[in-house]
């Protein structure tokens, strides 16, 4: 891989922080033992697990209320926790809502559970690119046994007010709220102990590929999805990758602890970013609103490909996206643009730049450099 390479794709995958990398390899090569095995080996991985676990439960401040379950990252964890609560709740009511800007691991779980006889609500996004809170409002009735709205959206940066969230459900005592923070966690304040379930991947915040975590508040009771063993309260059955939970504890007391730095460095990466796109109002529409994540920029080509433009920065050691990593290889358009409002051409023709702290203003210099350059080699295609 070149050095010089500017990634600005930090939503899609985060570089591992190399404390974190040197604290996996030395867990995993010394404490190596399976934190379910009744000897020193085994005492030893569950003491290093359970300091994982308070670790992340302090960092987010919940550790007298809510509880964690180890998982392979934020996609199992919105997976197990929605498919699971709407099941054994069911006799309770059939009715479930979300939003129309989720991550396809939390949409096509409510789809699946359409299937399934559940009738759930799609909150259309406002222009901002955040669910309609007015529509959830409308929405709830004691029929809704689960409400499941994304802090943070992983294209436009959209902030969803969870605290709002959260007293609009609180009328409902028999109704959970889930929220996907993959892309909140470490990186803006979120009233966590506000929410009564959490997702979020290790990979997003400088930890390893393969970890993440599900926070619940104690008194929910969920079965696995899997049968297997009593692992992680019973809740995820299978050995427990505890080299891989104790780096990603780390990474996130880091991201936290670092988190005001962080967000004023990436602000100016972003504020930086977001002036070229308006001076090049003749090529570029903003399709981020200006008030969400500074992690976050999306805008949609006004006369070029989005795939050109991509594929030529990538050329020039640019490193960005234009639809999310994960529906990328199937259709390159987006839904959550189309959602807004922005119509499909908006929708097919986006690019996300994802700021890290790794990133420097030089970083921006370059992108800026590179895309005039690319701006006036490609011709107009559309
Ligand atoms: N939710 C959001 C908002 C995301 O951005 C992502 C990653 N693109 C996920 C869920 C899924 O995370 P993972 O692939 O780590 O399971």
């Amino acid at each position: 891989m070149k050095e010089d390479v500017v990634y600005l794709d930090s939503a899609a995958t985060s570089r591992p922080y190399e404390d974190v990398l040197s604290a996996y390899l030395e867990v995993a090569s010394r404490h190596y033992g399976n934190s379910s095995s009744l000897h020193l080996l085994g005492y030893d991985a569950a003491r290093l697990l359970r300091e994982a676990r308070e670790k992340i439960l302090s960092s987010l401040g919940v550790a007298k209320t809510h509880e964690a379950v180890f998982t392979s990252g934020a996609t199992e964890s919105n997976n197990l926790f929605l498919f699971s609560i709407a099941r054994r709740y069911r006799n309770r009511g059939k009715k479930l809502i979300t939003s129309r800007g989720e991550h396809p691991s939390v949409l096509n779980v409510f789809k699946a559970l359409e299937k399934e006889g559940f009738e759930v609500v799609y909150l259309p996004l406002t222009e901002k690119g955040s669910a309609d809170l007015g529509a959830l409002r409308a929405a709830m009735d004691r029929d809704v046994i689960l409400v499941s709205l994304m802090g943070v959206n992983n294209e436009t940066g959209a902030i969803t007010d969870l605290r709002e969230v959260s007293s609009i459900v609180k009328a409902y005592p028999k109704c959970f709220f889930h929220s996907d923070l993959t892309q909140a966690v470490g990186k803006i304040d979120v009233p966590y102990p506000l929410v009564d379930a959490f997702s979020f991947s290790g990979h997003k915040i400088g930890a390893l590929k393969g970890s993440g975590a599900l926070v619940y508040r104690k008194n929910i009771a969920f079965p696995s999805l899997e049968e297997g063993g009593e692992q992680e309260g019973g809740h995820r059955p299978g050995t427990v990758d505890v080299a891989g939970d104790y780096a990603l504890s780390l990474a996130l007391q880091r991201s936290i602890r670092e988190g005001k730095e962080n967000v004023q460095k990436v602000a100016l990466l972003r504020e930086k970013a977001l002036s070229y796109l308006q001076r090049r109002s003749d090529e570029f529409a903003i399709n981020s609103p200006l008030d969400g994540s500074p992690y976050l920029l999306s805008f949609s080509l006004l006369r070029k490909k989005a795939a050109v433009y991509v594929e030529g920065l990538s050329e020039e050691g640019i490193a960005v996206s234009s639809v999310s990593a994960c529906s990328s290889k199937r259709e390159n358009v987006s839904y959550v643009i189309e959602a807004m409002g922005l119509g499909k051409e908006r929708a097919a023709h986006s690019v996300r730049l994802a700021f890290s702290p790794f990133n420097t203003e030089k970083d921006i210099d370059r992108f800026i450099a590179v895309s005039d350059e690319l701006l006036g080699r490609l011709v107009n295609q559309r």
